[in-house]
């Protein structure tokens, strides 16, 4: 109820959250209270938790940002919810986000920008940023989000909280409502590494329902937190510290390096000579799989639809001349170009080959080192209208953190310091593959 008050109270500044329902959760906290007085000592029975709204969740509307989905009403509840349902966590409502998880700001959200708590000028970042603005101002403890080119670390970052992204596969993405397939994966923000951690032990797990998902045993995330991390070995790729990293951006990350060293890590060179070119291939492959995607919005099977029109052709047109905004009409063209005849093997294949190189790259670099440490964005958050009429400028922001996506592995964004207008920074943590344990060991030291 605490919690619930201080979203009335915030969220007209906010704009954190699309959707609350009070009488369902105080009737999800007093299901929580007959499990905890049964004896029930599940770590999270009880705690409140805050969904983005692209998770399906049985009963309540899952718009994903969008007017194509303003009135869809979840019949069923994606595998991320069940698991926290069954953990015990209480949902709080649902989380504001950049229209089907495309952007890098939440300015593309149907539902208008989220507002940063740390200053209402600025973005909270994208796409999750209701998310993290929630756990920011305290609206929740935990919440979810997801991630197909940076979307938990980046608003995570900009918000001056912890958010995880895993290996591709460790969440399943079962009722996950697709943006880039080969890319989303679901994962936890939250204030520590440590809530982080307990998280995740609730979301991942093996689900025969998604294809992708992996099939490896339950293990737990917080096992390794308290280990010291004398003999740590961290790897700095130049390209990250190059030409476009704002100074004090880099003066945070380097001091966070400093104190790293001082719990006893020593400090690698390593090079990730690909960086530049996630950039074009991200923007290649993740539009050609939204626009295979999001072909499902035809006004027939669900969601919003036109009302009036001559024929099926018609109708079609006009629903999603309607129903989707302009950043996603942006990603349909884009992607129906590159998959296009004649043009497929000039960008598409290009850019999958351009992906191998690009995690090679990584498998190359994690033979030096235990972890790669970097930014998770050039500069601290930026002023809300400030790239919204220059997609490019938005796109370029997303260089840190598109290559662990197409590389299939996990990272992660802890506080790290504040930039010189006094906006949070969050220093980036790169695992090799399933070394989520290791990562959240890191920056559970670090916090
Ligand atoms: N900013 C990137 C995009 O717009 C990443 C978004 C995300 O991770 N969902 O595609």
């Amino acid at each position: 109820a605490a919690y619930l008050d201080r979203i009335e109270a915030l969220n007209p500044a906010l704009n954190a959250f699309i959707t609350v329902d009070r009488e369902k959760t105080l009737a999800a906290a007093q299901a929580a209270d007959a499990r905890r007085a049964g004896g029930d000592t599940g770590a999270l029975v009880g705690v409140p938790v805050a969904h983005k709204d692209i998770f399906c969740q049985q009963g309540w509307k899952t718009s994903c940002g969008s007017r194509m989905l303003d009135n869809f009403i979840a019949p069923y509840s994606a595998n991320v919810i069940e698991q926290c349902d069954a953990a015990g966590l209480v949902s709080l409502g649902r989380t504001n986000m950049d229209e089907f998880a495309m952007g890098s700001s939440n300015e593309n959200s149907y539902y208008g920008a989220v507002k940063n708590p740390w200053d209402l000028a600025a973005i909270p970042g994208g796409s999750s940023g209701g998310s993290a603005a929630a756990v920011a101002a305290r609206m929740t403890p935990v919440a979810t989000g997801t991630d197909t080119g940076g979307s938990i670390r980046q608003p995570a970052s900009h918000c001056g909280i912890t958010g995880i992204k895993p290996t591709y596969g460790v969440v399943s993405r079962y009722g996950m409502v697709a943006y880039a397939s080969s890319l989303d994966q679901g994962g936890p923000l939250a204030q520590t590494a440590e809530d982080c951690a307990l998280m995740l032990n609730v979301m991942a797990g093996f689900d025969a329902r998604d294809s992708t998902s992996l099939e490896r045993a339950k293990e737990d995330y917080s096992r390794e937190l308290n280990q010291p991390l004398a003999g740590l070995k961290v790897g700095l790729p130049r390209e990250y510290f190059a030409e476009g990293l704002s100074a004090d951006v880099a003066r945070v990350i380097t001091a966070a390096v400093a104190e790293l060293k001082k719990l006893g890590a020593s400090v690698v060179d390593v090079s990730l000579p690909n960086t530049e070119l996630s950039i074009p291939a991200y923007y290649v492959i993740a539009p050609a799989e939204a626009s295979a995607n999001l072909s499902r919005y035809d006004g027939v099977r669900y969601g919003h639809r036109a009302t009036e029109y001559k024929d099926l052709v018609e109708m079609y047109e006009k629903t999603r001349a309607e129903g989707f905004g302009s950043e996603v009409k942006r990603r349909i063209m884009v992607g129906s170009y590159v998959l296009s005849h004649g043009y497929y093997d000039a960008y598409y294949l290009k850019a999958q080959k351009i992906r191998r190189l690009i995690a090679n790259d990584f498998t190359a670099a994690f033979g030096d080192c235990d972890v790669i440490l970097g930014p998770v964005a050039p500069t601290a958050a930026f002023n809300i209208g400030e790239k919204s009429g220059d997609p490019v400028q938005m796109y370029l922001s997303d260089i840190y953190t598109l290559s662990v996506n197409l590389a299939g592995l996990p990272a992660m964004s802890v506080p790290a310091g504040f930039a010189d207008n006094g906006r949070p920074v969050g220093l980036q943590i790169i695992g090799n593959y399933f070394a989520e344990a290791k990562m959240l060991n890191v920056a559970h030291q670090f916090q």
